[in-house]
Order: C-alpha cells, then sequence, then structure tokens
C-alpha cells in the first residue's frame, strides 16, 4: 500500500467526481504548486500555429511567416516533407511549397508535433528518461501512419494524435514524480495494466490527463477525445473508433521494438488485423520492418538518438547467429533467460518494497504508524486549499490521552507504548478512509476529516470517545483503560479567511477546555468569524 493512499486525493475516487465540474488539472493544481510544479503551458510558437489553423481565412503565408521565424523549425518541416515519408517528386524548399503540397493541415502536424516534442523532452531526471518517452512516442506515430496507409484509412491528424497518447504520462510525472515512480516500477514488477495502477493510485488515468492538458492547450476536440480513448478500453465515441484502434495497434507494434514479448505480439498484431483486413502476414513483417526503417529517419529529425534500432526481421536474424554462434540448445538459452528474468523480477520486487518502505518512514511516525507531525503540516496545507478552491467544509480534531503519565508511572514506559499503538490501531479502524489521522505529539493526536461539518465531526467525535472508553489493552493479565479528551473545529464556508494556524489553534483551545471541564468529553470551538 502506498502512502499516498492515505491522501485523499486516492480515496473514495472524489477526485473523478469533482473533475467533470473543474476540469482534472485544476484539481491537481493547488496540490502541485505546494510541490512548485507547474503545469506546462503550450509552447508559445505552438499557440500562434493553432490560433492561425483556426481562423477560417488562415492562408498558407499567415502559417508560412509563423513558421518561418524559427528556422530550426523550418528546416525541419522541410526535411519531413523531402523525406522518404512523402515520396516528393520534387525537392521542397520553402514552407510555402510544403504547404501547397502537403496542405495546411499536416503541414501544422508537422510542426506541432517538432514544437511540443522539443519544448517538452527534458534532461534525464531520477528514473524517468524523457529521451526513451520521445523516442518512443515518435515510433509510435510512424506506426500509426504506417499502417493507417496499409489500411488505406486517411487521417492528417493520426501523426499528432499518436505522437501526443501519452502525453497524460508525462504531465502526471512532472506533476507527482514520486508516486509516477512507483506506478512505473508497479508496472514493471507486476506486468498488471497502467491504467488499473494510475487508477488505484492517483483516482484517475493518464489518458485523463492528457485529454484535459490537450483541451487546455486549446487542440481539436477530435485529438483530445482519440487520446482520451487511446487504450481503447471502456466506452468510446463510435466515429473515433478507426482511430482509437490505428493508435492501440500501433502501440503494439512499437513496443515490439520497446518492450517484451516481442514474437507474441507480432502474432497478436497479426491476429488482429489480418482476418479483418484480408492482410498477408508477410506484409505485417513488412511493415514491421518499415516501423523501424522509417521510424530511424524520423526520429533523426527530432534529434532524438534512435539507439541501435533495426528491422525486427533483422534482428531475429542477429538472434538467431548468435545462437548458434555460442553454439548453446534452445533449450539451454531459454533456461538461463527464464532464470535472469527470474533473478531481475525478485530483485526489482525487492528494490520496488524497500523503496516504500523508505518513502513511507519519511511521511509515518515509528511508533504508531500514523502520519507524523510534518507530513500532518502537508496534508493540512492540501486540504485547506482543496477545501477552499471547492467549497467544501472541513473538521479538524485534536486529542490527547487523560493523565497518560500515570499510565506510564504505573505500568512503565514500554505498556504505555503498548496503549498508544493500541490507540492508534483503534482510530485509525474507525475513521473514513478520506479522513487523516497523524501522531500530533507524545500522546497527542489529530484527526483531519474533509468535507465533513461540525454536526458530523460531533458525532465521530463522540462515538470515538466512546471506543476509546471501552477499548482494553491487556499487558500479562493486567487491563488498562484508558479516556480521551477532545478539541473539535470546523471550517463551514461562512468564515471569510482560513488559515492553518488559526485552525489547529481554536482545536487545541477546545481541547484545552475539555480539559479544564473535567476530561473525557468533546468540546467546541468556533473559528474566527
Ligand atoms: P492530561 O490529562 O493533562 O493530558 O495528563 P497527562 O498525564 O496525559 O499529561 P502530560 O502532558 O503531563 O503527560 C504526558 C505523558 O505522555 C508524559 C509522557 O511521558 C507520556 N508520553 C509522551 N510520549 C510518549 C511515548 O511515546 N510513549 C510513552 N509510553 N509515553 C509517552
Ligand atoms: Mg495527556
Ligand atoms: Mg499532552
Amino acid at each position: 500500500m502506498y502512502f499516498v493512499n492515505g491522501i485523499r486525493l486516492t480515496s473514495e475516487n472524489v477526485i473523478p467526481q469533482r473533475t467533470t465540474h473543474y476540469g482534472l488539472l485544476r484539481i491537481i493544481m493547488p496540490i502541485l504548486t505546494t510541490k512548485d510544479i507547474n503545469l506546462p503551458s503550450p509552447p508559445a510558437i505552438a499557440l500562434r500555429i493553432l490560433e492561425a489553423v483556426k481562423k477560417n481565412d488562415a492562408s498558407f503565408l499567415d502559417l508560412a511567416r509563423i513558421i518561418e521565424v524559427d528556422p530550426a523549425l523550418t528546416a525541419k518541416i522541410l526535411m519531413v516533407a523531402n523525406s522518404s515519408f512523402y515520396s516528393m517528386a520534387s525537392q521542397i524548399n520553402t514552407i510555402e511549397k510544403a504547404l501547397s503540397v502537403l496542405g495546411l493541415n499536416v503541414t501544422k502536424n508537422i510542426a506541432l508535433s517538432f514544437v511540443i516534442a522539443k519544448e517538452m523532452a527534458f534532461p534525464v531526471d531520477g528514473g524517468f528518461d524523457f529521451n526513451y518517452f520521445w523516442k518512443h512516442a515518435v515510433t509510435g506515430a510512424v506506426s500509426a501512419e504506417l499502417l493507417a496507409a496499409k489500411l488505406s484509412y486517411r487521417n492528417e491528424d493520426l501523426f499528432v494524435s499518436a505522437l501526443l497518447q501519452d502525453i497524460g504520462v508525462l504531465i502526471l510525472y512532472l506533476c507527482r514524480p514520486d508516486e509516477y515512480q512507483q506506478v512505473l516500477d508497479e508496472k514493471r514488477v507486476s506486468g498488471r495494466s497502467i491504467l488499473a495502477i494510475e487508477q488505484r493510485v492517483f483516482g484517475f488515468n493518464h489518458q485523463e490527463v492528457g485529454a484535459e492538458l490537450l483541451l487546455e492547450w486549446g487542440l481539436p476536440e477530435s485529438f483530445i477525445e482519440t487520446v482520451r480513448h487511446h487504450h481503447g478500453s471502456g466506452a468510446c465515441p463510435e466515429k473515433l473508433r478507426m482511430q482509437i484502434d490505428l493508435l492501440r495497434w500501433s502501440s503494439m507494434l512499437t513496443s515490439i521494438y520497446f518492450g517484451l514479448r516481442s514474437v507474441e505480439k507480432v502474432q497478436q498484431l497479426k491476429a488482429e488485423i489480418c482476418p479483418r483486413y484480408k492482410i498477408k502476414e508477410e506484409d505485417i513483417d513488412l511493415l514491421i520492418d518499415e516501423v523501424a526503417e522509417k521510424s530511424v529517419e524520423i526520429l533523426s529529425f527530432f534529434e532524438i538518438d534512435p539507439g541501435d534500432m533495426k528491422p525486427f526481421s533483422i534482428f531475429l536474424q542477429d538472434v538467431n547467429e548468435e545462437l548458434r554462434r555460442i553454439n548453446l540448445s534452445y533449450e539451454q538459452v531459454v533456461m538461463q533467460a527464464k532464470q535472469a528474468r527470474q533473478k531481475a523480477e525478485e530483485l526489482a520486487t525487492e528494490l520496488l518494497e524497500a523503496n516504500i518502505k523508505l518513502r513511507e518512514m519519511a511521511f509515518r511516525d515509528g511508533l504508531t504508524g500514523l502520519y507524523n507531525y510534518r507530513f500532518f503540516q502537508e496534508l493540512m496545507d492540501r486540504e485547506l486549499s482543496l477545501c477552499l478552491r471547492h467549497h467544501l467544509g472541513l473538521s479538524l480534531m485534536l486529542f490527547d490521552i487523560d493523565h497518560f503519565k500515570d499510565v506510564n508511572d504505573t505500568y512503565g514506559h514500554p505498556v504505555g507504548d503498548q496503549v498508544l499503538r493500541n490507540l492508534a490501531q483503534l482510530v485509525q479502524s474507525s475513521v473514513r478512509v478520506s479522513d487523516i489521522v497523524a501522531r500530533y505529539g507524545g500522546e497527542e493526536f489529530a484527526v483531519i476529516l474533509p468535507s465533513t461539518d461540525l454536526t458530523g465531526s460531533k458525532v465521530f467525535a463522540t462515538r470515538l470517545r466512546r471506543l476509546v472508553e471501552e477499548m482494553e489493552t491487556v499487558v500479562n493479565g493486567t487491563s488498562i483503560r484508558i479516556t480521551i479528551s477532545i478539541g473539535l473545529t470546523s471550517y463551514d464556508l461562512t468564515q471569510k479567511s482560513l488559515d492553518k494556524t488559526t485552525m489547529i489553534k481554536t482545536a487545541d483551545s477546545a481541547l484545552y477546555k475539555a480539559k479544564h471541564n473535567g476530561r473525557n468529553r468533546v468540546e467546541v470551538a468556533m473559528l474566527p468569524a
């Protein structure tokens, strides 16, 4: 279980419900800003290109002027126009000519691809390799384009849709690097679907994030909806069916070069496409080879090193050659590969678990396993900004064990520790998943109750007080009982402002009142109006 599961972001699908009203990105924003990560705005030149094309009377000249401001971009577009991709009869040496031969939309899409891939390529950072991401994306786009041509399907937007289909992955990584790294680790180790893991960790997936980003960037709706459904799971708009199928198949084609179990993927691809379109299996083999050849060419325009990407048939030949050379039986090789993979998987699992533990330790209190004081402060910031932004209530409860010193004095410190652990468990099991329980100090605890008003939190506080009263900690046959005093405060939207310090102070004053008025009771203090 990841610590992020404790953050309300992931629980009870709070986020997806709200997205329909506010837009996903705006929801992530308050959380992001606490980490000083801003969502990328669209590259300026991309905006100008989009604006120019949106105008009904956009002329070739308008677009040419925008593109020609950037000589590097101009050069790249001309390279593509003259590449084997289009096999033009005559040399294209100006943007105007490219526009008239390729058309406005195609030229626009080529320009957008370059601009976005360039602006969103960052140096390798931690575990995420942006170069690899774009290499994968460009190969996907090339695959989609080639496959569409093979199936005689024309769609000028396909290349960009394919290129940007996984942009949500990039955004999620940029916004939540630690959690996203966990998603990638888990995917690698477990082989589970990335959508399912994202859904569990964040409450939404990269399809939605990508679609929201393109929406904010003002890209046409067909792009947005294609990206939103590119995995082809669940319901998708019927008119986009072909585009989405092509993206799915292009992912399979790409993963022949990037993923594991390539031969299986080749078979799967053939099984899906050949009978449906009456295409020979050999033609798919040729297409697979062509993906590598064309990708190497197109990648160079993107200034991405293609590494040792070579046609799959050549790769297979090389492998066979190598097998003969080392003179091992096929079974031996398979066995060795299997053992190596098992070992790698075991190591990866151990590493993943160790990483999770390490991350957890930074946020959790060692004795009780609850969130620690430092993380409580961070979570309060998040909850307050979510609450203000979305006009929701919020309650905060502080409680402290009554006469706890006596427990320590009578039974000893280790027994006191046992009581604290027992109490922590009871509280954690009594709250809703969206509530946040933290150890605030020695024998003092805090519970943040999001979307909960005073009436609701009073009911909960009273119930908890009773549960603690009934709780027994049995040590060496002796039963130890404790009580707690609870201080409560609520933000009910009528207050003009809300800040963390005031809220904590107010709850603390209520706790003081509870102690003063005889302990084992719940008291409320109101926030300043
Ligand atoms: P009150 O009802 O006024 O809260 O009385 P109290 O005795 O609980 O209050 P006081 O603040 O005087 O004492 C708190 C005690 O909690 C003293 C301290 O040793 C104990 N304590 C704090 N942290 C731990 C811990 O981690 N383990 C144990 N066993 N005891 C702890
Ligand atoms: Mg106490
Ligand atoms: Mg105390």
